[in-house]
């Protein structure tokens, strides 16, 4: 089994008698809350995603990140994973304080090591490479309040999503279904045929496929996490041998960091126990803020070794009816005109007005289903 990040998972969620003293403490802690993105962040250092992180980064986490990818210690890590408050609302260094979702719930409780502020452009400009407000990742970090609270968590357990697996669940999973090589496969949109010829080039290749869709926070516009997971289970009935695929979801949020979010989400399935990691074509991406390949070569940057995960770059794929199979321009050699490729914008329009895509494209029982999605939206 491959080492988590750092050596060892990082496990920040309480037991349940640490759980009963910490909801005695937080009655009288300081009573800060977080937003959905912090809440999904807390999730993932409190199950070991983020391992090594213990809690929200400090300034001596944040600042390397943010300018050179790495933590103090030395290790990768591309995104920073901070918790934001008011400045008239930040605890003293040294205290502690209680952390509580929207609903007035409590989720946890940090050691305050560090409060500070941030340089919140020069975190569009390194780990977005853009200060434009319109791209989804710097709005939410615009939006961000003034100072960041940094220091190790004790997060609550919560209600137990079946479907989403802890890194332990998973990695007692690959060992029981005795996978050595696991490939993880990040989503966040219906997976249609070129996904799919992705996802089963790599399972000729290895043991096991983790299909990890991202449910914590997208953009407005993305497909509805419950609808993904619809597509998700249809397809794996219908397609895929069901020994050879775990599907669990990934309460992580979208940054569309692109390339620095690559190496995010890699590490992340690291801890989640994969040795393989699928990245496509702009990884990550929005709008053309990236380039094509640019979250690919962004894995150079890195010693093999210190990454530990491996990752699987692919082209472009699309059905070429020469060929009559799947393939790439590393594959076929035909021209464009004899490939089966549809704009995402042109697929949305066909599902709105209930057309099937072509079979080439998509499955027809998975636009079946967002066939129906888009109606029910219609007419909610
Ligand atoms: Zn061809």
């Amino acid at each position: 089994m491959i080492a988590p990040h750092g050596g060892k998972l990082i496990l920040r969620t309480a037991d349940s008698q640490v759980e009963a003293e910490l909801r005695e403490e937080a009655k009288a802690l300081r009573h800060l809350t977080l937003t959905g993105r912090e809440l999904n962040d807390l999730a993932l250092i409190g199950n070991g995603a983020c391992s090594p992180l213990a809690g929200f980064m400090t300034r001596e986490e944040y600042d390397p990140v943010v300018a050179s990818m790495r933590l103090a210690n030395g290790l990768p890590w591309s995104i920073p994973v901070v918790f934001a408050v008011d400045r008239e609302e930040a605890p003293t260094p040294g205290s502690r304080a209680a952390l509580y979702d929207g609903d007035g719930e409590l989720r946890g409780v940090i050691e305050v090591e560090d409060v500070f502020e941030y340089d919140k452009r020069r975190e569009a400009r390194n780990v977005y490479r853009t200060e434009d407000e319109n791209h989804p990742g710097v709005a939410a970090l615009y939006e961000r309040k003034e100072v960041l609270i940094g220091g190790p968590v004790w997060v609550l357990a919560g209600e137990r999503d079946p479907a989403s697996l802890s890194p332990t669940q998973t990695r007692a999973e690959f060992e029981r279904r005795g996978w050595k090589t696991i490939v993880g496969f990040q989503t966040r949109n219906p997976v249609h045929r070129a996904h799919e010829y992705i996802q089963k080039c790599a399972l000729e290749i290895v043991d096991g496929l983790l299909l990890h869709p991202l449910v914590g926070e997208t953009k407005g516009d993305d497909i509805p996490a419950e609808v993904r997971m619809r597509c998700y289970r249809t397809l794996l009935e219908n397609y895929y041998p069901a020994d050879r695929v775990l599907l669990s979801t990934m309460p992580a949020a979208m940054r569309y960091a692109g390339p620095r979010e690559a190496i995010f989400h890699a590490m992340i399935r690291k801890n989640y126990g994969c040795t393989h990691f699928i990245v496509g074509r702009d990884h990550a991406g929005v709008g053309s803020y990236y380039g094509t390949y640019d979250a690919q070569k962004m894995f150079d940057e890195f010693d093999p070794d210190e990454l530990g995960i491996t990752p699987l770059k692919f082209e472009n794929s699309f059905y070429c009816r020469r060929c009559q199979q799947m393939g790439s321009k590393k594959t076929c050699s035909h021209d464009v005109e004899n490939h089966v490729s549809l704009s995402g914008t042109k697929v949305r329009e066909m599902l709105r007005a209930g057309q099937l895509p072509p079979p080439e494209f998509s499955r027809p029982e998975v636009a079946q289903i967002l066939i129906d999605a888009s109606r029910e939206t219609a007419s909610a």
